[in-house]
């Protein structure tokens, strides 16, 4: 037997929802835009990065849209000063810190939050080496948002090879191989998941990196076979 639909009300309209739906998916339903950035269709929703908040009347805080399933009832805002505060805060957060310069979405909603990440005097750019350790694809983690995306598909999401993980505390946490090994030494098995998954330029096939630093097509190859190194250089 099929359970009743729930009845909710998004932005003042209302939607009628088989339950379990989540708030992303019923506000997609309606054409409600909600900006995500760790949400991905192919990985299992996990809240991290808490751009798609909303807010539930009734609700003390303020709820991830992509994994909050609403009860039967519910009256969403998904655009309130609030909700609009807390987006521009984690997006100033996060362009004080990581290079956007690849991430044209996240480059929208910094402007169409009005975002002002020089407000927050004293942080840096993190400029961690490129990771050159394969001929497959490069890390570049000054571009990496950590929204979990490319461990997801690693691991119980897609290709079980549990090759990524997190490593270092605070703002030196990156995305990483077990001890730091190179992805050679690992259990990786360059299906390049985790490639097609990062919504930056964090990772990119290692062709498409040699191209755009100006190495011929007909020397991409050579290029490749060449044992990587952990370098700074954008070549
Ligand atoms: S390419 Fe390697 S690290 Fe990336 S998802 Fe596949 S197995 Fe994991
Ligand atoms: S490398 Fe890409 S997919 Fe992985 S956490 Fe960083 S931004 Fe997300």
């Amino acid at each position: 037997m099929t359970e009743k639909n729930i009845q909710l009300t998004i932005d003042g309209t209302p939607i009628s929802v088989p339950p379990e739906t989540t708030i992303l998916d019923a506000a997609r339903d309606l054409d409600i835009d909600i900006p995500t950035m760790c949400y991905s269709a192919h990985t299992t929703a996990n809240g991290v990065c808490r751009l798609c908040v909303v807010e539930v009347e009734g609700a003390r805080m303020l709820q991830a849209a992509c994994v909050v399933q609403p009860q039967d009832g519910a009256v969403i805002h998904t655009r309130t000063p609030q909700v609009e505060q807390a987006r521009r805060v984690i997006l100033e957060l996060l362009a004080s810190t990581v290079d956007f310069s690849e991430a044209p979405e996240l480059q929208g909603l910094v402007v169409e939050y009005d975002c002002h990440p020089e407000r927050f005097e004293g942080t840096k750019k993190r400029q961690p080496a490129i990771i050159d350790d394969n001929p497959v694809f490069i890390r570049d983690y000054s571009q990496c948002v950590m929204c979990w995306r490319c461990v997801q598909v690693c691991a119980d999401d897609a290709q079980f090879s549990y090759a990524l993980n997190f490593s270092g505390r605070g703002f030196d946490t990156l995305i990483a191989t077990f001890f730091d090994k190179p992805l050679t030494e690992t259990t990786c098995v360059f299906c390049g998941n985790c490639v097609a998954a990062c919504p930056t330029g964090a990772l990119k096939s290692k062709r498409e990196h040699l191209l755009e630093h100006g190495i011929a097509p007909e020397q991409v190859i050579e290029f490749t076979r060449m044992k990587g190194k952990r370098k700074r250089s954008k070549t």
